[in-house]
This record gives C-alpha cells, structure tokens and sequence, in this order.
C-alpha cells in the first residue's frame, strides 16, 4: 500500500492488477493506427470504473471522469506499437504480426513503451474513480493512437475531439525513458523538436552497365544529393542553431552491370525554430532541385511522409508541475533537462484549442541496470524491456501529482 495523496491510496491489489494489465498490453501491441483490439480493450476498462467513453480519429478512445464542479484536466496516454521482432526474452514477449500500409507482414512489439503509458493512464482512471472525495472536476483520458507515425493526435483533433469532449484548461502525458525508475526529467518552455520526414525519388535513365553514355546514372545523381545534403546544417544554418538532417534509407538498382533508372531516399529533420525548419526545408527543395538539374535528369519527386509539431512545456504550468512533481517523488527525483532532438505529436491535441501542455520523461530501470556495466537498450530497441514494476510506479505517481495539481486544489477551496 502506497500513499498518492490525502484521502488516495494506492493498494497492492490495485499494483498487481497494473502489473497484470501491463503484461497483457505488452503480449499484444498494434501498429499505428491499428489499435482496434487495444482501443476496445480500454474502452471496456473505462467502462467499468465507471467513465464515460466514446471513439475518436479511428482507434483512439476518449474517457471522461466526471466528478462535480472543478477544473476540467486532459491527460494523453498513446497506444501504437512498433514494426520491431521482440528480443526481450521476456515470458510475457510479443509474438503478434501485423501489416504494414502496403501489406507487408511485419513483427509487431511495444518497443517505445507505449504499454507502460496506458496501464499508468487506466491506474490513474482507476485511482481517481475510487476516491472521489479527494478531488473534484472533469478528468478527459486521451487514449492516443498512431504517435509513433505522427497521425493519431491529427486525427483526433479532426475527428471533432474537442466538439464531443470537455475542454481542459491544461493537458498532461509523459513517456516512458531509460532513466532511473522514480525519477523525471522534464523541460520548461520547448521539450522536443518539430521533425519531418520525406521519400525522395530520384529519376535517371537505365542503361546496360558498360554504356554510361546512355544513361543518366540515379545511384551518382543521388549520391550527389546525399552529400550535398551534408552541408546544410554544416555551411548554412547558424552555428548557434539546432538542426538535425538524416538520411536513413538509400535504395536503387538489382545488378552490378545495369545502371538503373530510379533510386529512392528518404531523410528527417529536426529543428527547433520555425524560422530553422523552413530553411532547411528550402535548402533540401533547392538541392534536390538543383541536383536532378546538374545531371539533365527530371526533377526529383518529394513526397512528404510524417511532420510532428515542436513539443512545448507552457513555462508558467511547468514550473508549477515541477514543484508538484518533488512533492510527490522527492526533490533529487525530478532534474530539469534541455530539450531533446526526439519528436512527439501530443503537442496538437493542445495547440487545437489553445490550452498550455505539459510533457515529461518517466524512468524505465532501476539503479542496478544503470549501474551495470551492460549497454542498457533505449526505446525502439528490440531489446527494450523496462522494469516495468517500479517504472508503472513512478508514471502513476507523476500523473496523479499533475492531475491532482489541477482538480485537487479546488476541494481544498471549496
Ligand atoms: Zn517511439
Ligand atoms: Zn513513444
């Protein structure tokens, strides 16, 4: 039995069956925007402790716990899966498939975390929804789906989320990290950073191998794309300034003796500053360009992928969250950290209706792994297995200090 605050207890039925709740999410992730099985089982749940639910932008799941007059807080949990073969060894490990948008049958395995995410938001659903004394107002549970592709938060918010919710004066979610388990870091003003990523198709002509003369070589012209790529954030952008250019993928040709006709690339970024990203987009548009031309070739095709928003922490609701935060985990447990280059859509579901948010990192492994002389695998590794007992642990701690922080003072004014 742990203590979340006056008047909440957290018992060790109420532990077991988070531990339980999480081991069967794990054994059975979905990929982006495929929840359906999982957005059903926690529609069920929310059902059961008594919220109302509805389903919003395909698989995500809305629940609303309604608890008197109060402030009315959001708090996102997200729910996808990963393309990844689980290597956790773990007995309750993924063996599910799925397909990916062109039919490829792929592993499936909750490599970010996003299980822990949703047993700490149906915990937290739980502890409020038992102790309704303690507080008073509106929780909305955002049961996010698709986050990892960057689709799930657009989607919800198109799919008339905040005509059908309450709307919440802030909202809250936080993601699961491998740092020590019972602490958080947490940034004040921007978190993360806008990401975008493109395929690039770069069109030549094919040629037998040993006739160069009558081709236009895709693999050189590209090539030249790739390094010249390189120098936008080197010779371009202010040294002062962040920004991050990868090309991850780089595909052309079946033969060593024919020069084919297409090669395809695809490349993030990541950026900061709105003014930043519009540069190095333009720069990406003008090289691209630039480059086919160099070579007589047709212009290269851009097709962009996925762009996630800047994630950004409202100062003035962080400051708050962080002294909250120490109340609740200790004063050594809660550091105050720069940005991070990674990329998160919860920022949207915010932005839509002009509210503050505020998103934080949650500790995966305790001390002994840290310590260990063991490389410790990160998220998107399929290696990735938190010590999920006390990592639910601190998340469910760190969401109710951020819900209570809300709904919890106004009992004490009522
Ligand atoms: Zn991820
Ligand atoms: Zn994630």
């Amino acid at each position: 039995m742990t203590s979340i605050a006056p008047g909440i207890e957290f018992t060790d039925a109420e532990q077991q069956s988070m531990y339980e709740l999480y081991r069967e999410l794990h054994a059975s992730p979905e990929l982006s925007m495929q929840e359906s099985g999982t957005a059903k089982h926690l529609a069920e749940r929310l059902q059961r402790l008594g919220l109302e639910t509805f389903s919003c932008g395909g698989t995500g799941v809305v629940g609303i716990l309604r608890n008197g007059d109060g402030p009315v807080v959001g708090y996102r949990a997200d729910t996808d899966a990963l393309p990844i073969q689980e290597d956790t060894g773990l007995d309750f490990a993924s063996s599910a498939k799925g397909n990916l948008a062109d039919g490829t049958e792929v592993p499936v395995m909750h490599a970010c975390g996003h299980d822990t995410h949703m047993a700490v938001a149906l915990t937290a659903a739980e502890l409020l929804a038992g102790a309704k004394n303690a507080w008073a107002g509106t929780v909305v549970f955002l049961l996010q789906p698709g986050e990892e592709i960057g689709a799930g938060a657009r989607a919800m918010v198109a799919d008339g989320l905040w005509d059908k919710a309450p709307k919440p004066e802030v909202i809250y979610g936080q993601h699961v990290w491998p740092i020590q388990a019972g602490t958080v870091n947490i940034s004040s003003g921007t978190a993360m950073a806008m990401s975008d990523s493109w395929k690039v198709t770069v069109q030549g002509r094919q040629a037998h191998g040993s006739q160069p003369e009558q081709s236009i070589d895709p693999i050189v012209l590209a090539a030249h794309m790739v390094v010249r790529i390189q120098t936008i954030v080197s010779r371009e952008v202010h040294p002062m300034k962040s920004a991050v250019i990868t090309i991850g993928t780089f595909h052309s040709g079946l033969k060593e003796n024919i020069i084919p006709d297409s090669a395809e690339f695809t490349l993030n970024v990541r950026t900061f500053d709105q003014d930043v990203r519009k540069q190095v987009l333009d720069a990406l548009r003008r090289i691209i360009k630039a480059e086919s031309a160099a070579s007589e070739a047709p212009e290269a095709v851009i097709e962009e992928l996925y762009s996630f928003p800047r994630c950004y922490n409202d100062p003035m609701t962080a400051d708050r969250l962080i002294e909250q935060l120490r109340g609740a985990l200790g004063n050594e447990a809660v550091s105050e950290v720069p940005p991070v280059m990674g990329s998160e859509d919860f920022g949207l579901l915010a932005e839509a209706i002009g509210v503050p948010s505020v998103y934080w990192m949650f500790g995966a492994y305790k001390q002994e792994r840290l310590e260990a002389d063991a490389p410790l695998p990160g998220n998107h590794s399929p290696h990735f297995a938190p010590d999920y007992e006390p990592a639910l642990t601190t998340g469910v701690h760190a969401a109710m200090a951020a819900i209570l922080g809300t709904v919890g003072e106004q009992r004490q004014n009522r």
